[in-house]
């Protein structure tokens, strides 16, 4: 999944407008089954939304605020950005706390 994340961050947008959403800090507000929203408060009276989903085809994402150039905004990149630490957090925790060291509580009851 986090390399189909990246794909699509790398095929709709440029260099400049990656490292501007490196800046930028999107706040999750609902999860469902397939699709995340997210909001941001930029500089127009009312936050922007990013939606973030999957069908077959692969990734769809969209936002509200007034971005009108080429590609995908910066906050769709980082709606994106958000999920794939998200998701690489959660293989670390589910390695730490129920790989290796489940491995040893179990072990260390059969000896
Ligand atoms: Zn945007």
């Amino acid at each position: 999944m986090e390399h189909i994340i990246t794909n699509y961050i790398k095929k709709h947008s440029n260099s400049t407008i990656r490292n501007r959403a490196q800046y930028i800090n999107v706040k999750l507000m609902t999860l469902d089954t397939n699709s995340y929203s997210f909001s941001y408060k930029g500089s127009e009276r009312q936050p922007y939304t990013i939606n973030i989903s999957t069908d077959s085809n692969g990734i769809i994402s969209s936002c509200t605020c007034p971005y009108d150039y080429e590609g995908i905004c910066k906050h769709e990149i980082a709606a994106l950005l958000y999920i794939k630490d998200t998701l690489l957090k959660l293989q670390q925790m589910n390695k730490n706390l129920f790989g290796e060291n489940l491995k040893k509580t179990h072990i260390t009851k059969l000896s």
